[in-house]
């Protein structure tokens, strides 16, 4: 049996960055520059609700490091977000953002705030709101949002527009995940989860598993979740378990996920989906299947229930699904996993390339926007996998020395102001 021990989201990140430097033998200066985020801006949304009333909503947006690029993140609406958890999902885009390769540091932003509680008027003024409080810290060449849990293209269409409305101009290249016709990438929305799948083929590879009829469980079937199950079952994978915040459902034979979500449009929730049958988020995780790809919350394989996981891989498509316990309980189990920083990173991969197509006033064709989008996961994991090999390591060990490694060289090599 494992202890059960208290984790933050924070405390977590702290522990593998404390590990990538001590593999590394960094420097203790860059270490400890790299342990805390150059800037946390807090900030009380005040927004007028379609009652008249007025309510206040506490918003952030922590940046981490920008050693390699402006800083890169998602904004997430959720009513028990902290600052704390900010920070670490700031720190884990700056190493996710080293290891795809692309020229940004991290960032994060969070509101707290029930999104499903309010109206799409209220979710605009309180997007618009937020933006304006932290404006003059954002900008294309200063620090660019994108989607993240609970908010989505339509957010990021009032973020454009606030942000454009207060410089005077139009600035698309302010922020990703846009819709296409106001200079929104092809195959954005989709890039996470797809992303995801390209790394599944590269482990399955490694661990000889066939894709063919594999079966795979997806929690969560919000973007990244549905964009997974529908990539895992174009390469003839078998969707047998998917779940949402209102619970799961199990099909041996096969779901189809489009048909999934038009069920769960239509009724608010993935549950008594034809043909299957009901089962909690909790069996989702248990359920007997080749793969699992954990694409919800924080926190959900823990010492708890990794004695009762089947699969022979995970995926981590959401950040940080997995405790540090369970993470070395999976490993000695000979399971492979795929670890978050790695996994996820087509969706920030697409929005580099929807941010270099909108400075360059391009706009690149779906077939392009992919085709790039496996090269750059395939040489993700590569580079990921030689690491860890290398150092008869997991391959979340190796993701991080990788990660940490590129920023520390940036920093290095650019030296300290003044
Ligand atoms: P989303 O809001 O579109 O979907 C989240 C899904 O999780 C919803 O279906 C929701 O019902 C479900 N959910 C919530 N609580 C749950 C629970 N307790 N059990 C099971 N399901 C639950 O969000 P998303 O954009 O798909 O993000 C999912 C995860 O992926 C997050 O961890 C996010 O940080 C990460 N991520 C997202 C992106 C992106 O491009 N959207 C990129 C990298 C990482």
């Amino acid at each position: 049996m494992f202890m059960a021990v208290e984790h933050t989201a924070l405390t977590v990140a702290l522990a593998q960055l404390k590990l990538a430097a001590q593999k590394l033998e960094l420097n203790q200066g860059i270490y400890k520059m790299l342990s805390q985020p150059k800037r946390s801006i807090m900030v009380s949304i005040n927004v007028r609700l379609d009652n008249g009333a007025i309510d206040v909503y506490n918003g952030v947006r922590v940046q981490h490091w920008d050693a390699r690029g402006p800083f890169k993140g998602g904004i997430r609406y959720y009513p028990k977000i902290t600052l704390d958890e900010v920070a670490a999902l700031s720190m884990l885009m700056t190493w996710k953002c080293a290891i795809a390769d692309i020229p940004y540091g991290g960032a994060k932003g969070g509101v707290c705030v029930d999104s499903k509680k309010l109206s799409k008027r209220e979710l605009e003024r309180l997007t618009r709101r937020y933006v304006s409080l932290i404006v003059e810290y954002l900008g294309p060449h200063r620090d660019i949002p994108a989607p993240d849990m609970y908010t989505d293209a339509q957010t990021m269409a009032w973020v454009m527009d606030t942000y454009s409305q207060l410089k005077g101009y139009m600035v698309p290249e302010c922020v990703t995940g846009k819709p296409v016709e106001v200079g929104g990438s092809e195959g954005r929305t989709e890039a996470t989860g797809r992303g995801v799948i390209h790394c599944v083929q590269q482990a399955a590879q490694r661990i000889d598993l066939r894709l063919k009829d594999a079966s795979v469980a997806v929690q969560g079937f919000g973007n990244v979740g549905y964009h997974a199950a529908q990539a895992a079952a174009e390469l003839g994978c078998k969707v047998v378990a998917v779940s949402d915040s209102t619970g799961g459902i199990y099909n041996p034979n096969g779901l189809n996920p489009a048909q999934v979500l038009k069920h769960k449009a239509e009724t608010g929730s993935v549950q008594a989906f034809k043909g299957s049958r009901d089962i909690t988020n909790e069996e989702l995780l248990e359920t007997s299947c080749d793969i699992l790809v954990p694409a919800a919350l924080e926190n959900q394989i823990t010492c708890n229930n990794v004695d009762k996981i089947k699969a022979r891989m995970v995926a981590e498509a959401a950040n940080g699904p997995t405790t540090p316990e369970a993470d070395k309980a999976l490993y000695e189990k000979g399971v492979c996993l795929v670890p978050d920083i790695l996994a996820n990173c087509g969706g920030v991969t697409v929005s580099y390339f929807e941010w270099v197509q909108n400075l360059t006033r391009e706009h690149w064709s779906i077939e392009k926007v992919n085709r790039k989008l496996g090269e750059k996961m395939t040489r993700a994991f590569n580079d990921v996998y030689a690491l860890s090999q290398k150092e008869e390591s997991d391959l979340r060990t190796g993701a991080l020395m990788l990660g940490v490694g590129r920023v520390a060289d940036a920093i290095k090599t650019l030296g300290l102001w003044p």
